[in-house]
């Protein structure tokens, strides 16, 4: 009777230390897991080696779940909201009269340096003279899609005329005088 118990007592130890062993064996195969999945994420594998599975997934869960990281997939949403709003649209300003002018002496009278009022050299199909008064130099305008700069003043430009500037004087002459409708940009 007595054999049979100890044979039976070391059964059960026996059996006891094979369910320990699985159990050591299965958290070893799912720390080692955890540390490859870390590792390969390039997190600092060193530092995680202690506890892996806990430190993988706090990293895993904090983007997905709320936190920081919904606000800062805020912040570029709104700046590019805040980008796009910049180029606002054109502002319509009227039909204006416009003509063209050039350098010669006969668009500008006679000078040694023909420089805009804002002492640029003109550029012919950007560079345009306005009233000051009406539109302030340094503008941008949009006429039919064309992007000029209101570098100039002239002394015929009153009110709602223009005068684009163009790198000949025939240009000028057969631009003429035309209608059309301005935008500050
Ligand atoms: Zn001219």
């Amino acid at each position: 009777m007595t054999e049979f118990r100890k044979a039976e007592r070391r059964r059960r130890v026996q059996r006891r230390m094979m369910k320990l062993v699985t159990v050591m064996s299965t958290v070893a195969a799912v720390l080692t897991a955890g540390y490859s999945f870390v590792s390969e994420g390039a997190l600092e594998p060193k530092e995680i080696l202690v506890p892996p599975l806990v430190i993988t997934v706090s990293e895993e869960e904090t983007p997905v779940g709320s936190g920081p990281p919904p606000a800062a997939m805020k912040e570029p949403a709104q700046s590019t909201s805040e980008a796009a709003a910049i180029p606002a649209p054109p502002t319509y300003l009227g039909e204006f009269e416009i003509t063209g002018y050039c350098s010669c002496d006969i668009c500008c009278g006679k000078k040694d340096i023909k420089l805009t009022k804002m002492e640029t050299v003109p550029k012919s199909g950007y560079t345009i003279a306005v009233d000051p008064q009406v539109i302030p130099l340094g503008s941008y305008l949009e006429i039919e899609g064309v992007t000029y700069r209101a570098e100039d003043i002239g002394q015929a430009i009153k009110d709602r005329s223009l005068d684009i500037f163009f790198s000949s004087h025939e240009e000028a002459v057969e631009f003429g005088r035309q209608k059309k409708d301005v935008y500050l940009k």
